[in-house]
């Protein structure tokens, strides 16, 4: 499928490189007909690379600012990437509805107080501190929150849904092969399939030097595959080279080549 068209992109209004014309300029180049623009949502503690209150006005404000200057060329959305961190914020339409946003990815970067992409020794020190060293159990967590957002809350996209692999090539720490694993997977793609949800196939730790293959790993994927869960292609771009980082590889295992949920606008 020729995929011209990415919703997954952060820029400097949240922990992007790149302004977001850049990113606009650089989609134009591409040849897209769409751009999402996806900043990291609101959270209620301070976190360096997301968006407070006033700047995720602003945000939303200067993308459709861009929207209006470039309408003869190219379609650009603004949605964000909703954290779901279970009793503090969860990616929901009604929750949203006061920003005037397109869509909505929802996205596990939390599992209780532990990050999962920071950096892999973040990681560590977490599961050791909140869960006693268990691994096992650390992503086991994340998962049963992966399968409580995607059922409970209205969003469009399921965002990198198995970012605890992110430093487990360059730093192992299990074994995706596992049993147990797998099982945690097969659970997620039958709760996904039965939320209709769209999943993307995110090429963004490829582009980062951490992985050598896209979120939802190859087992992960079939396992969506086979349950014709609708697919999008999205490079989860942190500056505006990596835009389409991945599309020759990747573009023939997505199933859709636009957000068919747009327009669909969350106001309220
Ligand atoms: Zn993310
Ligand atoms: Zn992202």
């Amino acid at each position: 499928m020729q995929i011209s068209t990415n919703y997954h992109t952060h820029c400097t209004f949240c922990d992007g490189k790149s302004a977001a014309e850049e990113m606009v300029n650089a989609a134009l180049e591409r040849g897209f007909t769409e751009l999402g623009f996806s900043s990291h949502s609101m959270l209620p503690f301070s976190e360096p690379g997301t968006m407070d209150e006033p700047t995720a006005r602003a945000y939303v404000g200067e993308i459709r600012r861009l929207a209006d200057a470039y309408a003869d060329r190219i379609k650009i959305w603004c949605g964000i990437e909703a954290d779901y961190l279970a009793g503090v914020t969860v990616p929901d339409r009604p929750y949203y509805a006061s920003f005037g946003l397109d869509y909505l990815i929802g996205s596990i970067h939390y599992v209780g107080k532990v990050p999962v992409d920071h950096n892999p020794q973040l990681l560590a020190d977490g599961i050791r501190e909140h869960f006693g060293g268990d691994v096992g159990k650390f992503i086991r967590a994340y998962f049963a929150a992966e399968r409580e957002m995607v059922s409970r809350y209205d969003f469009d996209i399921v965002g990198h849904p198995d970012l605890i692999r992110k430093f487990n090539q360059r730093h192992p720490y299990f074994d995706e092969s596992a049993a147990w694993y797998r099982e945690e997977l097969q659970n997620t793609a039958e709760c996904i399939t039965a939320s209709g949800k769209i999943v993307e196939i995110n090429t963004g730790a490829i582009a980062r030097g951490w992985l050598t293959e896209a979120y939802p790993s190859p087992y992960f994927l079939e396992l969506l595959q086979s349950r014709n869960v609708p697919l999008l292609l999205s490079s989860d771009a942190h500056n505006a080279s990596a835009i389409d980082y991945g599309f020759d590889r990747y573009a023939s295992m997505a199933t859709l080549d636009r957000l068919p949920t747009l327009p669909r606008p969350l106001r309220p």
